[in-house]
């Protein structure tokens, strides 16, 4: 056995607690006292993977490098830690089943009878511990998706109990994340919830050993003793979670609370170096201090759901803090985007995101909001379905291709711009049928898009789309000056469009939000908030004048 440790957490009351925020501040505080550590997400639905889940279910699927549709919890993990993450790092009950189920079609169960328990369990540990197994890890943390009590969770559970057994104390431990709910009425926080929730979880044959308590307001001290003494853990280890004005204030949240050092102790680690903060703490200064403020509107069709765009939201943040710029984000749906209202709703935007998206709704707002940012010289990054949208605007505004569109939205359209690539038009299966995770692109000489990325060649961008720029008609929208300044070299494929006569209009193919992090702001974002700000400041400065 491995000398990995393993921290599981799960969830009491009830969901949206924020469990991997607090996962991702303990990997990070553990991270910054040296210790090698990742996370994993283990998901209690039957979906294989959440790549065909609906952004308004789960919000948004967050990509890795190598491909896997997950949770986007990993995103977190990624822009809190600054480390990579695979699919090894997301599981699902769907997976764990469909490997279960594919097994024993191949008769590796030897004529027995296949149960949850012993083999589902089974799997589910096997999946649990191959990342520690790697050796590449000093801790693997463990998040069981989900709340205790949940039918779906039950095996994963009992996975964590047999586990724990295994692996003998102090080298597996249980963080248990709940709810003290304050009452107005009776003006108190009350800790019953938190109590049955811990009793449910025994049920199950697991004690926790550290209580994470989700609150509104401080807990004061007799109730952290009260907590203590009724779910039988040490005072030490009942940890008060505040609610925070930024997820980026959880780690050092935890920290002053004593998560780390509790968990050093459970797990029988010295506790003689404190964790170097440094880099995570410039970011708070400068994200929480800035010297402007620039508003970005991000047109979308899910922005009802603020987690469907988690990913950008955050690179923003990132890149104001770079910036030390605060950057309002204004959402707009794309639905209700008409001619009418267009001028009224986009004309004090310092920049203009659109986003990405699948089908037909919504796209018309899109268009017109590519073309209000083009010729109103407001900085525009066009991201997968946004950048496929610049292609059309032009070629139907510029090039004069009235029936330019993608062949997703229209495919009988005598100008396909965007389409299906050849190898793909005859495949009906939804999931997995994308271009998936990391792919080169190389970096025009002289384009806008090489000084963004701050003059590199080649770099490496996470992808998630079906449809392509269609590269009969590259030429004819060069030569109308849109450039295609990115290129994939072994396929080809247009994969960055820019103008040159804007101040900042750039479109990618990829996703450059999945890879910003608090660590290293994606450059793309820096430029575009620069961008904005330097429009801003112009624009100002020609009204005062
Ligand atoms: N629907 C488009 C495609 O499949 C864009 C996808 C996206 O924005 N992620 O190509």
């Amino acid at each position: 056995m491995s000398d990995t440790k393993y921290i599981f957490v799960t969830g009491g009351v009830t969901s949206s607690l924020g469990k991997g925020i607090i996962a991702a501040s303990l990997a990070k505080l553990l991270q910054a006292r040296g210790y090698k550590t990742t996370i994993q997400k283990l998901d209690p639905y039957i979906n294989v993977d959440p790549g065909t889940l609906n952004p308004y279910e789960h919000g948004e699927c967050y990509v890795t490098d190598d491909g896997a549709e997950t949770d986007l919890d990993l995103g977190h993990y990624e822009r809190f830690l600054n480390v990579r993450t695979s699919q090894a790092n997301n599981v699902t009950t769907g997976r764990i089943y469909q490997s279960v189920i594919e097994k024993e079609r191949r008769g590796e169960f030897l004529g027995k009878t296949v149960q949850v328990v012993p083999h589902i369990t089974n799997e589910i540990k096997y999946r649990v511990q191959l990342l520690g197994n790697s050796g590449e890890y000093d801790m693997v943390i463990t998040e069981i998706g989900g709340t205790v009590g949940d039918i779906e969770s039950l095996p994963y559970i009992e996975a964590v109990r047999q586990l724990l057994w295994e692996l003998g104390e102090s080298n597996g431990i249980v963080i248990h994340l709940t709810l003290v709910p304050y009452l107005s009425a009776a003006g108190e926080l009350k800790t019953k919830p938190t109590q049955h929730s811990v009793k449910t979880l025994m049920e199950s044959g697991i004690k926790a050993d550290i209580l994470v308590c989700r609150t509104e307001h401080e807990i004061p001290d007799e109730l952290k003793e009260k907590l203590a003494l009724f779910c039988n853990v040490k005072r030490e280890a009942v940890i008060q979670s505040i609610d925070a004005s930024t997820i980026y204030d959880v780690p050092i949240l935890m920290q002053e609370e004593g998560l780390d050092t509790v968990v050093l102790q459970k797990l029988g680690l010295p506790n003689n170096t404190e964790p170097d903060l440094t880099q995570w703490n410039e970011f708070l200064n400068r994200h929480k201090n800035p010297k402007h403020e620039v508003t970005i509107g991000l047109i979308g069709k899910y922005v009802e759901l603020q987690d469907s765009y988690k990913s950008i939201l955050e690179s923003l943040i990132h890149a104001g803090a770079a910036n030390e710029v605060r950057v309002n984000i204004r959402s707009i749906h794309s639905e209700h985007l008409s001619e009418k209202n267009l001028v009224k709703k986009l004309n004090l935007l310092d920049g203009v995101i659109v986003a990405p998206g699948f089908g037909k709704r919504g796209i018309i707002g899109k268009i017109r909001a590519v073309q209000y940012a083009r010729e109103n010289g407001i900085p525009f990054l066009g991201i997968c379905l946004g950048m496929q949208m610049a292609v059309i605007e032009y070629a139907r505004n510029v090039l004069g291709l009235k029936d330019a569109n993608s062949t997703e939205m229209d495919a009988s359209t005598s100008d396909p711009v965007i389409s299906l690539m050849e190898e793909q038009k005859n495949v009906i299966n939804k999931g997995g049928t994308m271009r998936l995770g990391a792919w080169d692109c190389e970096l025009a000489e002289n384009s806008i898009v090489r000084k963004v990325y701050n003059d590199v060649r080649s770099i490496s961008e996470r992808h998630r789309h079906r449809y392509e720029f269609n590269d009969a008609y590259k030429a004819p929208l060069e030569e109308a000056g849109l450039k295609a300044s990115g290129i994939n070299k072994e396929t080809g494929l247009v994969e960055i469009i820019e103008l040159e006569d804007h101040p900042w209009f750039i479109g990618v193919q990829y996703h450059p939000e999945y890879k910003s992090t608090v660590a290293n702001p994606h450059p793309l974002f820096v430029g575009f908030v620069k961008a904005a700000l330097v429009q801003k400041l112009k624009r100002t400065s020609a009204s005062l004048a």
